[in-house]
């Protein structure tokens, strides 16, 4: 990551450290990621992540591409090939949707990161048709991606604005702990979903603590 004069850039490498970083922390979190399945759905999200992440960091490491837009594009179409379960098309159509808003120029600015993000909000919203509130992933992307834009607005600094991202992504997964989930797999469960942390949920918040780390 450089900073110019004005506006704070993001450049490739940022983002190849970050998938690198998001796929240690899956692979770390693998067996917690499938617990917190097995209590409210069918105990694979550990296993799809991590396979879907493992293929992504392999197919960036065959040919790794030269702008942060094909670096997303990229990881976003690895994911929804490798990846069976629910998580597999939502989070590769984040990065998908991510990476086809930004220019294909090999260092972007904070603010048009920013925009990127939303895009992928909107992406696993338009696909999924989750709210907030209805304990999905949807409940720790849309506070970090508010986050995110609200400290790029005040002139925050990439590090702050990541680091005040991954803060609100963790404490939306925290906070789905007592929801019932109203979407996939959980919401068959009805009121016994509640009192579980939703497994999407606590591996958004990895993706974005690793995107403060590779910030850091
Ligand atoms: P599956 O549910 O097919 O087994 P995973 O276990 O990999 O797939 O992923 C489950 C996670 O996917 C859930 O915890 C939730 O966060 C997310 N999810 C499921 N359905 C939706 C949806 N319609 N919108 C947003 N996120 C969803
Ligand atoms: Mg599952």
């Amino acid at each position: 990551m450089t900073t110019a004069h004005e506006e704070p850039l993001v450049d490739t490498p940022f983002f190849l450290a970050w998938i690198e970083e998001m796929a240690t922390a899956v692979q770390v979190e693998r067996d917690r990621l499938t617990e917190l399945d097995a209590a409210i759905g069918d105990a694979d999200h550990g296993a799809n992540v991590d396979r879907g992440f493992t293929a992504v960091r392999q197919a960036l490491a065959d040919g790794p591409p030269e702008t942060p837009r094909a670096v997303l594009v990229l990881a976003g179409s690895t994911l929804i090939r490798k990846v069976g379960g629910a998580s597999g098309p939502l989070y590769g159509t984040a990065f998908r949707q991510m990476g086809r808003t930004l220019r294909d120029a090999p260092e972007v600015t904070l603010a048009e990161l920013a925009v990127a993000f939303d895009a992928a909000l909107a992406g696993v919203q338009k696909l999924g048709g989750a709210a907030e509130g209805d304990k999905t992933m949807v409940d720790a992307l849309a506070p970090a991606v508010r986050a995110l834009a609200r400290a790029v607005q005040d002139g925050s600094k990439p590090e702050d604005a990541m680091a005040a991202a991954a803060e609100a992504a963790a404490e939306g997964a925290r906070a789905t702990v007592p929801l019932q989930a109203r979407k996939g797999r959980a919401s068959y469960l009805g009121p016994r979903s509640i009192g579980h942390e939703d497994p999407g949920a606590a591996s958004t918040a990895l993706i974005f603590a690793a995107l403060r780390k590779a910030a850091g």
